[in-house]
């Protein structure tokens, strides 16, 4: 394990301590077998070193994203014109990761941390937290992120190791020690095109939600480079996304695994920033997601692989070396979720799409909806979520018929 970032003083304790009512808020039990994650063993990663998850078809899959299709599938929603969207969608995340892979080993957003920076300011701008935080939120809504929160450094969140895909090996993280602050952005994933999921047209919702990510991130980085601090812009690098974003007071833990948060429920892409601008960390929220998930389990039963709990959180893990140790929580089987996103060539967002969080929120009804789902008008929420057929499927076709304004 490479040696701590943060001076011993300021590293969240696990058992007791100061860090035990944050994680009461965020709704996580950690405990003493709790052990960092490394990026090695996330499924994508063994989809390239690990025999029991490398195949042809995650190979496939993953060249899909970049390769002429010789033969497209004559089924809707995985046609010629699905991956073209998909894959322009995705562009820019895959432009800015393959920038420096070959000649530096660098897979920017996706396995390093971002370096495509301007030098910021030899001067510090001096204010007060709570002033540079109102500034530094009011910045990253003009520069397009959908909602920002703001939460300490906890480095049990972050890698204890990067991966070279290269040289299959470990790297050292590439995180300088002292920064003690992390900016973490939302965009949202388009709900039109997640409502045709399963299909390759659905996945142009998860590109485009990483573009406008990476955009948000490294605008947000360099306006605090330009206030004169430091800032890491990452996006699925460095450190696990969701415990930060939680702690950021941006949403909630569902079963299905994800962020759920007020304005957008699971449909989302979440980027961070790690700084040292002196800044003022948002709380926890609570809007019942936890009550909810306890007595809804259609994201379980959409699952075509049953990769989703049934039960309630456990310590246990179906797949352990891809998971966290040591964290009471529900956990989805990643590596049956990946080989279906490998087999049918795309990936799959079906439990976004039947979540009851799943709503586009500036409709007055649906906010009615999304408010009974934290209360004890939840029950009645699902049964109408249920009867009006929120969370059904619906065709490419009819995506691709639609008009903007309509
Ligand atoms: S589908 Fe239901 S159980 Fe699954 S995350 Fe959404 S609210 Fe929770
Ligand atoms: S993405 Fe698809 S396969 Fe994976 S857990 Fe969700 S519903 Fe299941």
């Amino acid at each position: 394990m490479p040696e701590s970032l943060l001076a011993p003083d300021q590293i969240p304790t696990i058992n007791g301590g100061a860090r035990q009512p944050l994680d009461a808020k965020t709704g996580f039990v950690v405990t003493d077998e709790f052990e960092r994650f490394n990026q090695k063993y996330d499924m994508f990663n063994r989809a390239v070193w690990d025999d029991e998850v490398r195949s042809q078809r995650a190979q496939k899959f993953f060249e899909s994203y970049f390769t002429d299709l010789a033969q497209f599938r004559k089924i809707e929603g995985f046609q010629h014109r699905d991956y073209a969207l998909r894959n322009a969608a995705w562009y820019i995340a895959d432009f800015t990761a393959d920038l420096l892979e070959l000649s530096d080993d660098r897979k920017e957003g996706f396995l390093d941390s971002y370096t495509m920076f301007r030098e910021g300011a030899t001067r510090q701008h001096i204010a007060p937290p709570e002033q540079h935080s109102a500034e530094l939120k009011r910045a990253a809504t003009f520069l397009g992120c959908d909602a920002v929160g703001i939460c300490e450094f906890d480095e049990r969140w972050v890698y204890t190791h990067n991966y070279s895909r290269q040289l299959l090996r470990d790297k050292e993280l590439d995180l300088p020690a002292g920064l003690t602050h992390v900016v973490v952005i939302v965009n949202e994933m388009d709900h039109e095109t997640i409502r045709t999921v399963p299909s390759a047209l659905s996945g142009a919702a998860t590109g485009q939600g990483y573009s406008r990510d990476i955009i948000g991130a490294l605008s947000v980085a360099q306006y605090i480079r330009n206030l004169g601090y430091r800032a890491v812009a990452s996006l699925n690098d460095t450190a696990l996304s969701i415990p930060l974003a939680i702690q950021a007071g941006l949403g909630q833990y569902g079963r299905h695994g994800l962020l759920i948060t007020p304005q957008f429920g699971p449909r989302v892409r979440i980027a961070k920033i790690f700084t040292d601008l002196p800044l003022l960390a948002d709380e926890p929220i609570d809007f019942g997601v936890t009550e909810t998930c306890h007595i809804c389990r259609r994201c379980s039963d959409g699952c075509p692989v049953k990769a989703i709990p049934f039960d309630a959180p456990t310590f246990e893990t179906p797949n352990s070396i891809s998971h966290l140790q040591g964290v009471k929580k529900w956990t989805i089987d990643a590596r049956r979720c990946f080989q279906f996103w490998a087999n049918q060539g795309t990936d799959c967002s079906i439990c976004i799409r039947v979540c009851p969080y799943n709503k586009d929120f500036s409709k007055l009804f649906n906010r009615l909806l999304g408010w009974m789902l934290g209360n004890r008008w939840r029950r009645l929420a699902l049964w109408l979520d249920e009867k009006l057929k929120y969370g059904g499927r619906k065709t490419a076709g009819w995506w691709w018929r639609r008009t903007a304004d309509e």
